[in-house]
């Protein structure tokens, strides 16, 4: 059996696949490092993210998530406690996050300062929306907004949210205060890496609404975070696998058989061709058109429907903790109100007893003001110069001494970083003809398959793929 891509989705099949004993698969990844979008880099001071870096606590539907904390050790005891308790290394440490607005840094992630009565009460009335929201239930009895997001209802009635941006849906609602639109505004851009006027309703409701995850030991909105990100996850999913992850493993061309799927995978120079009884595609949708001719229609179209945002990360390494402006101390999360970029979050910020000579910001911009090939274009022609430059710049406004300490600045262009939830491609679209896609020998994992990607939907297609793979071998004996 094969499995093709190792990001987190590849990685959770595989994982799925050797805990329910089967071990004669492989997971071939084209890169030189297995984890895609949860890839880490390593300094001689720390590790550092390259994308994913945080999980929030996962609630009682995030049961594979929930499994495989329990046995990587973190979470601790029964793992459908209703509020466990987490190793406090993997906690995200206060200050969690903190935000940049009009020369102060701000605690948390809505501005508290300069805002009058009104906009506090808008800021309440969402909060007390977005609870009420996470508590509901369709008139099928499953909860509005579940995470992973194929759990949730199916009630036609909040379904049509999908037809509408959740701009939209704000204003519908009442909601106009520059502090409330910003933070959906930015949740949009963090999560989807696109605005919320180009985002489903339901993907914003969901955003906010969908998590409902505590612990025994810190608060319900704590993070579960790590120097390196979300690759001790990657990592953690791999560890089952072992050898069986082959990286520098391109797949260029795949042919369903009668018996057999045949794949020619480019090793450097070299194609080699396996014979696979099964095989998981674990690689973005868009691809599989380039590399499966006989690829059916409808899939085709499926496949190719769906719209990428294109991301920009650095990593800069500092010689030293850079100089503060006034206001709430560094956190892990450093968030700007009005800049292209999100802010950074800072590889040490976990290493709180010890004493460090430096430490790497990873930085994180969405190119979600322009059409996603426009955003790609403008990756891969600005030269890396002019990305540092702005880079600089835009963290100069709030450390002074950022050029000074920087020693070594690293720039990541990700074009098709992830499948954007625009209206309508939830459940209006040809996400679901993804999702149900079945053929005799080809089963299709990847986060694409929820139409937004987070580590939980790519766990989920992961496991759900290796899932009905299992179910295949038990009836074919
Ligand atoms: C900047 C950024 C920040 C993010 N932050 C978070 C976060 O904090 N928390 C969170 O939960 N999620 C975050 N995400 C989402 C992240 O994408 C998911 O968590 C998850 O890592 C996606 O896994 P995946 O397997 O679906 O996809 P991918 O990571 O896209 O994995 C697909 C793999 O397939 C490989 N591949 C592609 N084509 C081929 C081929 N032809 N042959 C062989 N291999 C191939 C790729 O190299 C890749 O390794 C972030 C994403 C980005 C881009």
């Amino acid at each position: 059996m094969l499995i093709v891509g190792g990001g987190v989705s590849g990685l959770s099949a595989a994982w799925k696949l050797a805990n329910s004993a089967v071990d004669d698969f492989l997971v071939l990844e084209m890169e030189s490092e297995a984890g895609g979008n949860s890839r880490a880099g390593q300094s001689p001071l720390v590790a550092y993210p390259w994308g994913a870096h945080y999980l929030p606590l996962p609630g009682p539907e995030a049961v594979h998530v929930r499994e495989l904390l329990a046995e990587l050790g973190v979470l601790q005891g029964e793992p459908a406690a209703q509020k466990p308790s987490y190793d406090e290394r993997y906690l995200c440490a206060t200050p969690q996050e903190r935000i940049y607005r009009n020369g102060l840094w701000d605690e948390g992630l809505l501005p508290q300062r300069g805002i009058d009565i009104a906009e506090r009460a808008e800021q309440k009335r969402f909060h007390a929306r977005m609870d009420e929201l996470k508590r509901a239930r369709g008139r099928d009895g499953r909860r509005l907004f579940a995470i992973p997001m194929a759990l949730s209802s199916r009630d036609p009635e909040w379904l049509a949210l999908d037809r509408i941006s959740f701009a939209q849906w704000l204003t519908d609602n009442g909601f106009t205060a520059p502090t409330v639109r910003w933070l959906a505004n930015y949740a949009c851009r963090d999560d989807y890496g696109t605005a919320s006027d180009q985002v489903s309703a339901w993907a914003g409701l969901h955003y906010f609404a969908c998590r409902n995850g505590e612990a025994a030991n810190a608060s319900s909105d704590t993070v579960l975070t790590a120097p390196e990100g979300n690759a001790w996850l990657a990592r953690g999913l791999a560890k089952k696998a072992g050898e069986r992850v082959v990286t520098g493993a391109l797949v260029g061309r795949i042919e369903e058989g009668k018996s057999s799927v045949a794949v020619d995978v480019l090793f450097g120079e070299k194609t080699v061709r396996i014979e696979a009884r099964q095989l998981i595609w674990a690689a973005p949708a868009f691809v599989l058109p380039r590399v499966w001719p006989a690829i059916p229609g409808e899939l085709k179209a499926a496949a190719l429907a769906g719209d990428y945002a294109p991301w920009l990360t650095a990593n800069l390494h500092l010689a030293d903790l850079p100089e503060e402006r006034h206001g709430a101390p560094a956190a892990w999360d450093n968030v700007f109100y009005d800049s292209p970029g999100l802010g950074y979050v800072s590889a040490t910020h976990q290493l709180i007893r010890r004493r460090l000579s430096g430490t790497v910001l990873t930085y994180y911009r969405a190119l979600h003001d322009v059409a996603s090939a426009e955003g790609r274009r403008l990756l891969m022609e600005t030269p890396r110069e002019a990305w540092a430059e702005g880079i600089l710049a835009e963290l100069e406004r709030v450390h002074p001494d950022i050029r000074k300490l920087t020693t070594r600045l690293d720039v990541f262009r990700n074009g098709h970083a992830m499948r954007r939830p625009v209206p309508g491609s939830l459940f209006h679209g040809q996400r679901e003809k993804m999702a149900n896609f079945e053929s005799p020998r080809i089963a299709l994992a990847h986060a694409d398959l929820s139409g937004f990607s987070l580590f939980e939907e790519a766990q989920y297609r992961g496991v759900l793929a290796a899932q009905r793979l299992l179910a295949r071998l038990r009836t074919s004996g």
